[in-house]
């Protein structure tokens, strides 16, 4: 594919470059992604020069609404349409070993394109009336992308230890773009894994999200073992690797199973907290396994362990805890229910128990169970997944019934504490937690005047009574 250079973004800023006299080429990953034949919304213009003064003169050309300097960076950027177009003047980096942040000189047009990470990266096209459109490729990035290969530019022993997160930026594009790493950059990657303390937990996130919305994630995540540096930033996922052998018995390996879940979740979904919570979602079995002679290896109560890991990754990664955290957790430590259900003859008030728990998750829940099938016995997964379904029509079912996904008590507290003249105390929610049992369990309705009468019962063999001219049996 060629660059679009009649589009106005294109041929504005090559008029601007000849009217000014300025060498401006497209870089980086735009190039990148235009010989693969993808579009991109992310332009990257490289100015042997002063940047931002150039981004000004385009911002004011096009009209462009939104134009921001970054002084800190010395950068410009401009929306216009889709697009960003991120301005840069060329520069020479030079690093010291305790920071990814470089100090910054000005460079030449080959100082700038030396700087970069990986040759597919590496790539640019020019503005310039003398080679306008002419792909510029000094690191051998066409035929690295050919061969669907990740390769450093230079020496991957500086390259990675220079800026530790360009580990993870090759991992993420080998598995965003099904790409293999070059086996020396790979070597490097391995010697500077350690390095990786150095970066902050928000930006190795981003990567591992990235990784996480790639079409195979488990690739992505087999190479963050084999680096290393998947024990260094996400220990509790390295350690379920591994299988014991005891009397015989093996268990699977959690590992491995964990990143088939992922996977199975990934071609049927594109929530990324959906997708952690596959990748967390047995994270409490290293903790809790155990041999039972007789019986085999178990993992009783990893779902509560795991949940609780949760909270401790999510604070030590700095992910939003706000409302993904516990949505997360959530499903943690619901994973089991929706498959003990379908293993065993389903009752009503055991659907409607998982319906009331689960509440506008219950949809994600069955998804991140129905993926957790990976048995390689293909009658089991058959008739497992045969049971799914039956569950879903079950839930459908209910839930027109009863209407129990986002329960509202039929009786408030403060209604039971007027009543029967009683102030806050632990009578008050035990009466309450009775009724929302007794509608869970089948045993009332969900209705308001059945609870109440429900509610004048269970009151009496606690010897309390109703003010009955208070009750208002209908709202
Ligand atoms: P994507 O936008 O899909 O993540 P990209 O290649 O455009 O991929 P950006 O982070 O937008 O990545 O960076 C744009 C370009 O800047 C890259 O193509 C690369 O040439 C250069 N670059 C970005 N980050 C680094 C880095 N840490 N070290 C070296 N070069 C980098
Ligand atoms: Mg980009």
């Amino acid at each position: 594919m060629y660059l679009p250079l009649n589009d106005r973004i294109f041929k504005v800023i090559a008029e601007l470059a000849k009217i000014h006299n300025i060498e401006v080429y497209v870089v980086g990953g735009y190039v990148r992604d235009l010989l693969l034949e993808k579009k991109s919304k992310d332009i990257d213009i490289l100015v042997v020069g002063d940047g931002i003064y150039f981004a000004e003169q385009v911002a004011r050309v096009l009209d462009a609404k939104h134009f921001t300097i970054f002084k800190t960076y010395g950068t410009a950027q401009i929306k216009y349409r889709n697009y960003e177009i991120e301005f840069v003047g060329a520069r020479k980096e030079s690093y010291r070993f305790e920071s990814r942040n470089p100090s910054i000189e000005q460079g030449t047009f080959e100082d700038d394109i030396n700087r970069r990470d990986f040759t597919i990266n590496a790539m640019a096209i020019s503005l310039n009336s003398d080679n306008l459109g002419e792909v510029i490729d000094i690191h051998g990035g066409i035929n690295d992308l050919k061969k669907k290969i990740i390769r450093t530019t230079g020496n991957s022993d500086i390259i990675f230890s220079d800026d530790p997160l360009r580990m993870l930026r090759a991992i993420r594009f080998a598995s965003q773009l099904n790409f293999t790493i070059d086996e020396q950059t790979f070597e490097g990657i391995k010697k500077n894994a350690y390095r990786i303390e150095i970066i902050t937990k928000e930006r190795i996130v981003d990567e591992l999200n990235k990784i996480l919305l790639s079409t195979l994630p488990s690739y992505g995540f087999i190479l963050l073992d084999e680096s290393g540096l998947l024990s260094l930033i996400l220990p509790e996922i390295s350690k379920l690797k591994g299988v014991e052998k005891n009397e015989g018995k093996t268990h699977k390996d959690n590992f491995y199973h964990t990143l088939q879940v992922v996977d199975q979740l990934r071609s049927r979904t594109d929530k990324l907290w959906l997708l952690w919570a596959g990748l967390l979602h047995d994270v409490g079995k290293f903790q809790t396994k155990k041999f039972q002679p007789g019986v085999g290896w178990t993992f009783h109560g990893h779902e509560v362990v795991g949940a609780h890991l949760v909270e401790r990754i999510f604070k030590r990664m700095k992910m939003p805890t706000q409302e993904t955290m516990p949505y997360v957790k959530k499903l943690v430590m619901l994973h089991l229910r929706p498959i003990s259900l379908v293993k065993e003859e389903v009752t009503d008030s055991a659907v409607r128990r998982l319906i009331f728990e689960a509440g506008d998750d219950l949809d994600d829940l069955l998804m991140l169970a129905e993926a957790d099938i990976t048995s390689k016995n293909e009658q089991k997964v058959r008739l497992y997944l045969k049971n799914f379904k039956l569950l879903r029509e079950k839930i459908i079912d209910i839930e027109e019934k009863d209407k129990i996904r986002n329960f509202q008590p039929p009786v408030s507290g403060e209604e039971i504490m007027q009543w029967f003249n009683l102030s806050p105390c632990k009578t008050v929610g035990d009466l309450k937690n009775k009724i929302k049992d007794a509608i869970l369990d089948g045993i009332i309705p969900n209705e308001r005047k059945a609870a109440i009468e429900y509610l004048l019962k269970i009151a009496e063999e606690l010897n309390l009574v109703a003010d009955e001219n208070k009750i208002n049996w209908e709202k």
